[in-house]
């Protein structure tokens, strides 16, 4: 399967041979993922995949806040002990998985995508706001695109020939993948400790940015590197 980067343009007739499909099935389709906001229709020209960006990652650390604290502080209150099996089985799951810089394949990136994701969703189980749970699965379903996106760009950049701040940036990955957090977060809710589990949260929602702020650094470095370079060579030919 082909793995396409946001902002990738989706072109109608491209797509129409390579999946074998009809025309009219792929716009139908095409337009049901921009009601979802996982592509973006440009125009009448066609659609791209939708693109990630800092800010965008910003908003939706906010509203995963505001949607999920109050979800885990229900669910802490209502949970008996099957959530609390649940929860620990999900941690377990999870704690089996490999982190990126112990293996990056995407398929090994992809089991650790499901069991976070399980692991989350374990937590806020007992919880009975179908709103809150409606809306957290919108947030969840977009910041997922983030999360990949971050996860694979350091190796997309280093196979392009561009290795600076690779180790750095898998290195923010790797902390924001690892399982104590996660430990530290069961621990807190098991034990119902609401203010801890809270502030365990919050700084939980606030690794994926962290690793963007390492990666956007890098790419804004190197980016200022090469214009020197193209400025150093034009001075030396003029
Ligand atoms: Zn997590």
């Amino acid at each position: 399967m082909t793995r396409l980067q946001p902002g990738t343009p989706l072109r109608v007739d491209l797509l129409s041979k390579t999946y074998d499909v009809g025309r009219t099935p792929l716009r139908e389709a095409l337009s049901r993922l921009e009601a979802e906001r996982l592509v973006v229709a440009i125009s009448n020209r066609g659609f791209t995949v939708a693109p990630v960006s800092r800010a965008e990652l910003e908003d939706l650390t906010k509203a995963r806040s505001v949607v999920e604290i109050p979800l885990l502080l229900e669910a802490m209150e209502r949970g008996g002990s099957e959530w609390e099996s649940a929860i620990v089985t999900a941690h377990y799951r999870l704690s089996r998985c490999k982190t990126i810089l112990e293996d990056s394949s995407d398929l090994s990136v992809d089991a650790w995508m499901e069991r976070h994701e399980a692991f989350h969703a374990a937590l806020l189980s007992a919880a009975q706001s179908s709103w809150l749970m409606r809306f957290r699965a919108t947030i969840s379903d977009q910041l997922q695109r983030h999360y990949r996106f971050l996860a694979f760009a350091p190796a997309l950049r280093a196979a392009a020939g561009e290795t600076d701040g690779y180790e750095e940036a898998m290195a923010a990955l790797h902390k924001a993948q690892s399982i104590g957090p996660h430990t530290d977060l069961m621990e807190a809710v098991l034990d119902r400790n609401a203010e801890r589990a809270r502030l365990l949260m919050d700084e939980h929602f606030g690794y994926p940015l962290e690793v963007y702020a390492v990666e956007e650094g890098e790419a804004a470095a190197l980016a200022a590197r090469k214009k020197g370079a193209r400025t150093r060579t034009h001075k030396k030919s003029a």
